[in-house]
């Protein structure tokens, strides 16, 4: 009975070697196939994984679905060829970006009615998400699962802020100042970004724009510092 089992033994180790021979090569193919998926993912996105870089997917929100803060004015822009086209913004953004309006004493609502004019005038494109007046006041003119026309190349994603300002310098006023923080935090928040995704026009174009934080990089530096300071406290007593 020994020499029987061993020789039926024998046989289905026999039978099963080209059985686990298969079943190691397929595991073979699924690791290589794995191996090359990550490196293709490395690729994408621009690097090896560091564990803090939010997931390469799409973050974009439909407008309708955002809880918009109550400190946000809507006030859209009706859809036209040169400041709200309502094209779709890219399903992922990935930067907020900077600016002053360069029109000194206007107030949001003055540039928001520009914005509105431009499909009448017809002679320059032009919008951003939000602007924010010299009295802190926020207005959204382009929902932001759209495209505004305010950065370049950037457009298509990045959420755009037209911030106004007194002066010829383009300083904000403290009340312009806070209010962006807020909106920006805001925005950082709901898309996953941190403050190395603000920008300013400037960084994209090379165009002095928001002119004070172009003529005075250390002002720029300190907002963004104040961006990660991130403090609550302020930001819900505004
Ligand atoms: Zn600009």
């Amino acid at each position: 009975m020994g020499r029987h089992a061993s020789v039926s033994d024998r046989k289905r180790r026999t039978r099963l070697r080209p059985a686990v021979r298969l079943v190691l090569l397929l595991l073979l193919c699924a690791a290589v196939a794995g191996s090359a998926l990550l490196l293709r993912s490395c690729v994408i996105s621009g690097g090896a994984p560091t564990g803090n870089d939010p997931p390469q997917t799409g973050n974009r929100i439909a407008q309708e679905a955002l809880q918009m803060p109550d400190w946000v004015v809507r006030d859209f822009v009706p859809v036209n060829e040169f400041s709200r086209p309502g094209t779709p913004i890219d399903a992922r953004i990935n930067g907020i970006v900077v600016h002053y309006v360069g029109n000194p004493g206007t107030t949001a609502e003055q540039n928001r009615s520009y914005y509105k004019q431009l499909a009448r005038l017809r002679n320059r494109y032009a919008s951003s998400h939000f602007l924010i007046g010299m009295d802190g006041a926020v207005i959204q003119c382009v929902p932001l699962d759209e495209i505004a026309y305010a950065s370049s190349q950037r457009n298509h994603d990045t959420i755009s802020i037209e911030c106004c300002h007194p002066g010829e310098d383009g300083a904000f006023t403290d009340a312009t100042y806070q209010a962006l923080l807020r909106l920006v935090r805001w925005l950082c928040d709901t898309y996953g970004l941190d403050a190395g995704d603000v920008i300013r026009h400037y960084d994209v174009t090379g165009k002095e724009c928001p002119r004070y934080f172009v003529r005075h990089p250390e002002a720029w530096d300190a907002f963004r510092r104040d961006l990660d300071r991130g403090d609550p406290g302020k930001t819900t007593a505004q």
